[in-house]
């Protein structure tokens, strides 16, 4: 009885199986024997559980990332817009009675009442700048 079966020589590991059993393997990109196959899959698995146990360690770590490098310029953005706020300095108006008001000069800072009837005085009488009750 002659053997049908045809014998070729894996070109990974040099053992001899018959030529059937190869398959194509995606790993190693050449026809290996069916011995190379389950090397290979031991292989994978391995590397599935390493990179399973390295997602459980990273979820199991605390959070000990620093700030974000956003969070600095954030704070930094809102304090200077706070200082650009109070670069404009608004008019100070404090009623007092029903036709006179507390005003704060918007240029000089000079404090005096107004009377919004009168309309009087028409300017800061320090620095003469517009009364502006907006
Ligand atoms: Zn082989
Ligand atoms: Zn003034």
């Amino acid at each position: 009885m002659k053997n049908l079966t045809v014998k070729a020589k894996c070109r990974r590991c040099g053992r001899e199986a018959p030529a059937e059993q190869f398959v194509l393997h995606h790993q190693y990109r050449m026809m290996v024997c069916p011995e190379c196959v389950k090397e290979g899959k031991q292989h994978t698995n391995v590397h599935y559980e390493l990179r399973k146990q390295k997602e459980l360690e990273a979820k199991q770590k605390p959070d000990e990332k620093p700030k974000p490098a956003g969070w600095d310029a954030d704070d930094e953005y809102l304090e200077r817009a706070a200082r650009q706020q109070s670069k404009e300095p608004k008019a100070e108006i404090e009623r007092i009675s029903k036709d006179m008001i507390r005003y704060k000069c918007q240029k000089c800072s000079y404090r005096f009442t107004y009377n919004t009837e009168k309309k009087i005085p028409a300017r800061c009488p320090y620095c003469s700048r517009d009364i502006q009750l907006t």
